[in-house]
């Protein structure tokens, strides 16, 4: 098994095969095609991977919708399916290591978050839909009574999960344990920049007993490999994590064959700190809540929204402890930001910065690339920022923050719901009606008080519409992507 070249300080690590999995089985690109993913730390190249096309879509699809309609998946016991998924469950879990050091290489995340909060995350994501499979149960309803009325619950077929690079195997588990959980079949399209992890996920699926084409897993590039997949007539139902734009798109293209959709997209979360609120608590989480995963998080704090008494005080601790983070090496256990994913996104963040300084905001720290290999952006802040500047009305995903001030609780809610994003928001307050007041009244699918950034498998995960998207992952409610009800009516009444 190959394993990459280890780099000075790193141990080796073993590589996951570099195919695509299709109908049970590893295989290369039909057109021959291949793409290199790199490692961000160091701008050189992990692996290479066979590049999908038109013609692997359609292999991969048409071997989930055999799988689906004449294989065992969705007709079989759905306690035998939970099994299954238990068993893939265990051999993620067996796996820890190995899973932790190849997503922090291929996406620069800081080895330290990825086994504190992104394995965590996969691994009850599974265990979690694994318990669901006998449980998603039906209803009957008294409609009348010469008539048994009742409504099932069916898998809806082939699905198309679409995710992108900044929680890859995260992202992944969201839409793959839930959809085949419900008896669906699936082919998965991770990004290009982070194809790795979820091969290997891809081993360990067929590994555990998976039936051949339940899920097939084909990296690659969006316009080449995802827009095939999403277009295809074979899809019964889109489920997306990406940017609004790339969202968008998708629902245009689609909408021939009326596929179901659900698109989880970006972010330009609200971060609220009132007056009476604990300062310590708050700029800390603000600290995690924007600098995280070096910023590429769709509900980043990247808006602090702080009162104006307290505005000056918060602006020179969050200085002061963004200055303390570690920036470098993902490897490293004590590194907090890692590296942007690509050149291209490290132009974009460098991009904002510049607008921000153009349009009259005050650079308060960082902003400039490190003088190192690798697409390092150290912790920035602007403050005195204005919520009608490109920095604040637009997702910038990386380690960007801006800091605006307001007077009231109504300046406050009014600043943070002007915002074409709807997925999450959080305030600070030591008062429990103003903490309920507020929560209640910002546009978000996530409301965090005194806390930011916590997500749970078992709690509902999406925006509200607009630039946020539609739809749900995570909980019971994903449950309602993968299913559909049906409705049966039974008639009673006696032959006359
Ligand atoms: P992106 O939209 O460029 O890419 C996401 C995925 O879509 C990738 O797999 C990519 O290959 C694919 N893709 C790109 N172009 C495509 C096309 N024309 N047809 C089909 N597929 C295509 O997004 P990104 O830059 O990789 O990710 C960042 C975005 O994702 C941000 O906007 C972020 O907020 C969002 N995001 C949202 C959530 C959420 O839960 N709401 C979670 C993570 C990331």
């Amino acid at each position: 098994m190959a394993t990459t070249a280890p780099a000075p300080g790193r141990a080796a690590i073993r590589l996951p095969p570099r195919k695509l999995l299709i109908d049970g089985e590893w295989r290369d690109a039909v057109s021959g095609a291949t793409f290199d993913t790199m490692d961000p730390a160091t701008e050189t190249v992990i692996a290479t991977v066979p590049e999908p096309g038109i013609e692997d879509v359609d292999l991969a699809v048409q071997a989930a919708r055999r799988a689906f309609d004449d294989g065992p998946w969705a007709t079989m016991r759905a306690a035998a399916r939970g099994r299954v998924l238990r068993r893939f469950a265990g051999l993620i879990e067996d796996h820890e290591d190995e899973i932790v050091a190849l997503e922090s290489l291929d996406g620069g995340k800081p080895v330290s978050a990825v086994r504190r909060q992104d394995f965590p995350a996969v691994l009850d994501c599974i265990e979690y839909y694994a318990g669901w499979t006998d449980k998603i149960t039906g209803d009957v309803v008294p409609v009348r009574p010469d008539a048994l009325t009742y409504i099932t619950r069916t898998p809806v077929g082939v699905v198309a999960g679409i995710v992108p690079w900044n929680f890859p195997l995260m992202n992944a588990m969201w839409k793959i344990a839930p959809a085949l959980a419900c008896g669906c079949t699936m082919v998965m399209k991770p990004a290009a920049e982070t194809p790795l992890s979820s091969l290997l996920l891809g081993e360990l699926a067929l590994e555990a007993g998976i039936p051949r084409g339940v899920l097939n897993i084909l990296p690659g590039p969006g316009p080449g490999a995802g827009m095939p997949l999403v277009t295809h007539p074979g899809i019964d139902k889109i489920t997306f994590t990406g940017s609004p734009g790339v969202g968008k798109l998708i629902m245009e293209k689609a909408a021939p064959n009326v596929p179901k959709v659900t698109l989880e997209l970006g972010g330009k979360s609200p971060h609220l700190v009132f007056a009476d609120a604990d300062l310590d608590a708050a700029v800390k989480a603000a600290t995690a809540g924007v600098f995280f995963n070096a910023g590429q998080v769709c509900s980043a704090g990247t808006r602090l929204l702080v009162h104006d008494d307290v505005y000056d005080e918060v602006a020179d601790r969050r200085a002061e402890r963004a200055a303390s983070l570690k920036v470098g090496d993902p490897a490293d256990e004590d590194t907090y930001v890692g590296p942007l994913i690509s050149e291209r996104q490290l132009d974009r963040v460098l991009g904002y910065v510049e607008r921000g300084v153009k349009e009259g905001a005050h650079l308060r720290t960082g902003g400039a690339r490190l003088r190192r290999p690798g697409y390092f952006v150290p912790p920035t802040i602007f403050t005195d920022v204005d919520n009608q500047m490109a920095i604040a009305r637009e997702e910038i995903f990386g380690p960007v923050l801006s800091m605006l001030r307001f007077s009231s609780d109504e300046e406050a809610v009014a600043i943070a719901n002007d915002s074409p994003y709807s997925l999450a928001a959080g305030l600070w307050t030591d008062d429990v009606r103003r903490a309920h007041r507020v929560a209640g009244r910002l546009r978000a699918g996530m409301v965090w008080v005194n806390t930011y950034g916590q997500t749970d498998t078992r709690m509902p995960w999406g925006g509200l519409g607009g630039d946020s998207g539609v739809g749900r992952d995570l909980g019971e409610a994903a449950l309602d992507n993968y299913t559909d009800r049906r409705s049966v009516w039974i008639n009673l009444r006696a032959r006359s």
